[in-house]
């Protein structure tokens, strides 16, 4: 800038000397002078709207020709605008390959701007959804995606999980929707089309509800004679073996009632009608079972309940939800162990925990625990009685409430297993007062 300045003003200078030289001979230096200078406005004037009128059609004209600064200032426009076309080619073709390998992918992507209508999506998108280019533009999601859970999925602004449901078109084809924010506002939505991943679950399902089924028949069966056969004078060597026996067919009996109860736990997300479960009949409940249990153990098994607590909810499957986390407590704690049961509500929900202070669990062993037929230790968890499926069945029972299940332990300290229900399911109570028992 400097330079460009400092040479127009070198160019003047000497345009003007020149003329005063010129204006001396001639002997007319004033008029000369003021001649010269007019004719350099002139020319600057001229040079100005050469620009002016070039820079208005420069996408269609060349470099105007001209010297000295003007036609250093003509290259170096011209040279930025080159580059300038450059970049914005090089960003065409950057929108062009994106747009061609998302038009490729067999997932659904839909960008929605901050007022939630749409404003990009490629061809899966068409075919999954039904959305049409010429006529969706700018339309609203909520519009064109009706479906109430969708809808509560997408104003509920907690996109950790996917949700999963049909397609709006094609019924028979089960989607996966997550969505993702970005920028100031906007979301980005990914729907896979998980039809064969359900169906191969659901094959699986069926699988074990029916062998569970088939082998129930069989252990009854085995059981019965096992049972006749003790009730007889039997030598030694054979009364154990026998006694062996009817207590493994118990514990196959257990595995395969957990089996089914967990084939039928899945066959649906969330349970079909709920029903007002006053919580403390249920926690009396299952403290007597659990003291019957452990009945051994001499162990204490303590409840802190708030007030007239009503879940809404399936009451089988609460009851075998909590009594599992309640009778692993019992099997896991050693005698003269202390179990305490505890529910409150609050703003998120309500949550009953179990507590307990018996061996703990390693945190390495925390992420898994839910997973069926996971154990920490495999010949203490046989030797309780356990089939590896009592936590996966509080999970899933949870799932079916919109709840979950969080557990925390320490080695050596005890451990808690916490059901989280949500507030839904809470039903309103007048007083809220502390029970001991
Ligand atoms: P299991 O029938 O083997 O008890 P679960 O799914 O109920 O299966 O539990 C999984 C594993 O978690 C158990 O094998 C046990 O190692 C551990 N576990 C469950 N509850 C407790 C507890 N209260 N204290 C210590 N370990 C526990």
């Amino acid at each position: 800038m400097y330079n460009s300045s400092h040479t127009i003003v070198s160019n003047l200078l000497l345009t003007l000397t020149a003329g005063l030289f010129f204006g001396f001979i001639i002997g007319y230096p004033g008029w000369i002078l003021a001649c010269t200078l007019l004719g350099w406005a002139a020319y600057q004037i001229k040079q100005f709207n050469r620009l002016q009128q070039w820079l208005m059609r420069i996408e269609h004209t060349d470099v105007p020709e001209s010297r000295g600064h003007w036609g250093e200032l003509f290259d170096e426009i011209s040279r930025d605008q080159k580059r300038q076309k450059l970049r914005i080619q090089a960003l065409r073709n950057v929108i062009h390959r994106f747009q061609q390998s998302s038009a490729a992918l067999s997932d659904a992507i839909v960008i929605i701007d901050a007022h939630n209508n749409l404003e990009w999506w490629n061809r899966a998108a068409e075919k999954l959804l039904g959305m049409k280019t010429q006529t969706d533009r700018g339309r609203s999601v909520i519009n064109l995606l009706r479906d109430p859970r969708f809808v509560r999925y997408y104003r509920k602004n907690l996109y950790d999980d996917p949700l999963q449901l049909s397609s709006p078109i094609q019924h028979d084809i089960v989607l996966e929707y997550r969505i993702t924010r970005f920028g100031a506002g906007d979301r980005i939505l990914i729907v896979r089309d998980i039809t064969r991943l359900k169906q191969l679950e659901q094959t699986r399902q069926d699988f074990v509800a029916n062998a569970s089924h088939e082998l129930r028949t069989p252990l009854t069966v085995i059981r019965g004679y096992l049972e006749t056969f003790l009730d007889q004078e039997l030598p030694g060597p054979l009364q154990r073996g026998l006694s062996q026996m009817q207590s493994q067919s118990h514990r196959m009996e257990n595995l395969v009632a957990d089996l089914l109860l967990l084939s039928r736990l899945e066959t649906s997300a969330h349970v079909a009608d709920e029903l007002p479960i006053p919580i403390h009949s249920i926690a009396a409940r299952i403290r007597e079972d659990a003291l019957a249990l452990g009945q051994d153990k001499k162990q204490t098994i303590e409840l802190n309940l708030e007030a007239n607590s009503i879940l809404l909810g399936q009451e089988s499957e609460v009851y075998s939800a909590l009594s599992n986390l309640v009778f692993n407590a019992v099997r896991y704690t050693p005698a003269g162990g202390v179990i305490k049961l505890r529910w409150w509500t609050d703003k998120q929900g309500g949550h009953l925990a179990v507590k307990d202070n018996g061996p703990g669990i390693d945190s390495i062993h925390l992420p898994r625990l839910q997973e069926r037929f996971y154990r920490v230790d495999e010949s203490r968890s046989s030797d309780s009685g356990g089939t590896g499926l009592g936590l996966a069945i509080v999970k899933h029972v949870m799932l079916r409430h919109g709840g979950k299940l969080s557990i925390s332990s320490h080695l050596g300290k005890g451990s808690t297993f916490t059901c989280h229900f949500p507030s839904e399911l809470i039903a309103p109570t007048p007083t809220k007062e502390t029970e001991a028992d």
